[in-house]
C-alpha cells in the first residue's frame, strides 16, 4: 500500500492552497507577497479574518480542505491555540499543517507546538525565505507525523484485535519479546492463577509450576528461545480452585520479520488434564490386560509344547512296534498287511515331523535369544553342505559372496536359512531342477538377505497368510505350514523381518532383513 508520505511527496500539488487566517488585511497581503516570492511553487490562497470563520472552511468538505493554514497567533474571537484545539478535536494531529505567525509572544512557541502546530514565526522577523521554509517543511513533518500516527493506530488497534481474541480463548495465551521475557498473558492465566494483573517476566510461571518439572520446562523454553525452534512441551500447573496439579500442554511458536529475526514469540498453555488422565487409565488398562493376554499365551505355549513333548513317546511306541511288526511279522500280515504297516509308518513319521516342527516354533518363540555377530557366509556354507538336496545335480544353488557379517542368533538365523532355501529348492514344478540364487545388500547398518528361486510362485493375494502357522497353499508338496512360521518369528526375535515378492509362476524371492553386526 501507498504510504500517506510518499502520496504526499508524489503528488505535492503544483499548486499549494494556503488558507491565511488573520484579520489584518495587510498583514495577509504581506504573507502572500512573501510566499509569492519566495518560491518557484505556485499557490492560490482562501483567507479568513476570523478563527470561526476558518474553522468553518473546513467543514465544508474535503475539496476545500487546504494544504497548510497560515494562523495569526491573536485573532479577534479566539487565539491560536483554540483554533488549533478545534481543528484537531481531540485527535492528535490537526487534519492539515498549520503555521502560527506570533507577535511579541514569541515565547508561546513550545506551547503551539504542543497545541498541534507544525512550526511558528515571529511575524516581525519573518522574512520571504524563512515563510516559504516553513511552510514547505511543516508539509513534509506533517506527512510524516501522520503516517507514524497512523501506524501507531494500526498498530494498537491490531493490538486490541490480538487482545480480544486472546481474551475470548478458552485457553491461557501469552506472548514474549524475542529473549524470553512474558510481557503479555490473557484473562485466562489471571483466572487460572489468581495472580494480580500485569505481572510479567521470564519466571511468571514458576511459582505454580510442579517443582519435579521446573528444571525441564526451564531448559526446554530458554533452548527454544535460542534456537528459535517450536515449543511444545507438557507439565503440570497448580490448580488454585483445587489445590491439586493439572496437566497443560505448553506451545509456542516464533513471529519473524522479514530478515527472519524473532520479533515476538506467542504460545498458549492448554488445560489437556482430563485427556490425560484418561490416557493414563487406559494404558494401565492396557498395560494390565497385555500383561495378561501374555501370561496366558505363554502358559498356552507351554501346554502346547509339553503336550507336544509327550506325544512324541506314544508315537515312539506306534513307529518301533510297527517296525517291530514289519520285521518279525512280515509272512503273517501278507501283502495287504505290509502295506497297512507302511501307511502306519508315513503317518507316523508325518506326526512326528509336525511335532517336531511345533516345538521348534515354540522353542523360537520362547528360547533365549541371545544376539551376536555372525559370519554369514561360513552358516550359509555350513547348511548348503547339510543337505543332501541343496546339492548339484539335485539344486543349482548360488551364492553372491562376501556376505556381510549380521547381528543375529546362530539357532534362529540357521532356522530361518534352512527354511527359505528348503522352500527355495522344494516348491518347483515337477521335473525342474530349482535354481536358487542367495545375496545380500547393505544399507543404513541393515543387511537384506535375499533367497531367489524359479518355482511355482506365490499368488500375491496370499503373501500375508503364508507366515501365519500350519497356512500351505498347495498339498501337491509335503510339509507342515509352520517353516515360514518359524522364520517369521526368529527374524523378529532377531529385530529383523522378512518379506515376499512373488508371483504365481514367476519364482519368488524371500528377503530377510536383519541388523548388520555391532560392537554395541
Ligand atoms: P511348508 O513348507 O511346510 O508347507 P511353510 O510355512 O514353509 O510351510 O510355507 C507355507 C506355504 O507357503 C507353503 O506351503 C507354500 O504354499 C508357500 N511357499 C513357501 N515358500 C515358497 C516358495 N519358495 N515358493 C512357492 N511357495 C512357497
Amino acid at each position: 500500500m501507498e504510504s500517506e508520505l510518499t502520496r504526499t511527496l508524489r503528488l505535492k500539488p503544483s499548486t499549494l492552497k494556503v488558507l491565511i487566517i488573520d484579520d489584518s488585511p495587510d498583514d495577509r497581503a504581506e504573507m502572500r507577497r512573501m510566499l509569492l516570492t519566495g518560491s518557484k511553487t505556485r499557490y492560490r490562497f482562501v483567507e479568513a479574518e476570523l478563527g470561526a470563520d476558518g474553522l468553518r472552511l473546513f467543514r465544508d468538505g474535503q475539496d476545500a480542505r487546504p494544504d497548510v493554514v497560515l494562523l495569526d497567533y491573536h485573532l479577534p474571537d479566539m487565539n491560536a491555540e483554540d483554533v488549533l484545539a478545534q481543528l484537531r478535536n481531540g485527535a492528535e494531529l490537526p487534519p492539515c499543517p498549520v503555521v502560527v505567525l506570533t507577535g511579541s509572544e514569541a515565547d508561546a512557541g513550545a506551547e503551539l507546538l504542543r497545541a498541534g502546530a507544525q512550526d511558528y514565526l515571529g511575524k516581525t522577523w519573518t522574512t520571504a525565505e524563512s515563510l516559504t521554509r516553513a511552510v514547505e517543511n511543516s508539509i513534509e513533518r506533517f506527512a510524516l507525523l501522520s503516517e507514524r500516527t497512523r501506524t501507531a493506530e494500526q498498530l494498537r488497534a491490531s493490538e486490541a484485535r490480538f487482545r480480544q481474541i486472546a481474551n475470548t480463548m478458552p485457553q491461557i495465551a501469552w506472548a514474549a519479546r524475542p529473549d524470553g521475557y512474558i510481557d503479555y498473558y490473557n484473562e485466562r492465566w489471571y483466572e487460572f492463577t489468581g495472580f494480580s494483573r500485569h505481572e510479567f517476566g521470564e519466571s511468571s510461571w514458576e511459582p505454580i509450576l510442579h517443582p519435579d518439572e521446573v528444571q525441564r520446562c526451564v531448559d526446554t523454553y530458554f533452548g527454544c528461545i535460542r534456537s528459535g525452534a517450536p515449543y511444545r512441551i507438557e507439565y503440570r500447573f497448580k490448580d488454585r480452585a483445587s489445590g491439586g496439579y493439572r496437566w497443560f500442554l505448553g506451545q509456542a511458536l516464533p513471529v519473524r520479520d522479514e530478515r527472519g529475526e524473532i520479533t515476538r514469540w506467542f504460545g498458549t498453555c492448554t488445560d489437556i488434564d482430563d485427556q490425560k488422565r484418561a490416557e493414563e487409565k487406559l494404558e494401565a488398562i492396557v498395560t494390565e490386560r497385555t500383561a495378561k493376554l501374555q501370561e496366558t499365551i505363554a502358559e498356552l505355549e507351554s501346554y502346547s509344547y509339553s503336550i507336544s513333548h509327550d506325544m512324541r513317546s506314544p508315537l515312539r511306541a506306534i513307529q518301533s512296534f510297527a517296525q517291530i511288526l514289519e520285521e518279525e511279522c512280515r509272512d503273517e500280515v501278507g501283502t495287504r498287511g505290509r502295506e497297512y504297516i507302511r501307511r502306519i509308518v508315513t503317518g507316523a513319521d508325518r506326526m512326528d515331523r509336525l511335532i517336531q516342527d511345533i516345538l521348534t516354533y515354540s522353542r523360537v518363540a520362547r528360547a533365549d535369544i541371545a544376539l551376536e555377530n555372525v559370519d554369514l557366509a561360513a552358516l550359509l556354507n555350513g547348511i548348503l553342505e547339510g543337505y543332501p538336496q541343496f546339492q548339484s545335480p539335485k539344486a543349482e544353488i548360488t551364492v553372491a559372496f562376501p556376505l556381510p557379517r549380521v547381528r543375529g542368533n546362530v539357532a534362529a538365523l540357521t532356522q530361518c536359512l534352512s527354511n527359505l532355501v528348503g522352500n527355495a529348492v522344494k516348491f518347483v514344478p515337477p521335473g525342474v531342477v530349482p535354481h536358487v540364487k542367495i545375496s545380500a545388500v547393505t544399507r543404513d547398518k541393515r543387511v537384506r538377505v535375499s533367497i531367489q528361486d524359479n518355482g511355482i510362485g506365490i499368488n500375491p493375494e496370499m503373501h500375508g497368510k503364508i507366515f501365519g502357522i500350519f497356512n500351505r497353499l498347495s498339498r501337491d508338496y509335503e510339509g507342515t505350514g509352520i517353516g515360514l512360521a518359524v522364520v517369521r518369528r526368529a527374524a523378529e526375535r532377531m529385530g529383523g523381518t522378512i518379506l515376499v515378492e512373488s508371483e504365481l509362476g514367476k519364482g519368488s524371492t524371500f528377503h530377510l532383513e536383519l541388523n548388520g553386526e555391532s560392537w554395541d
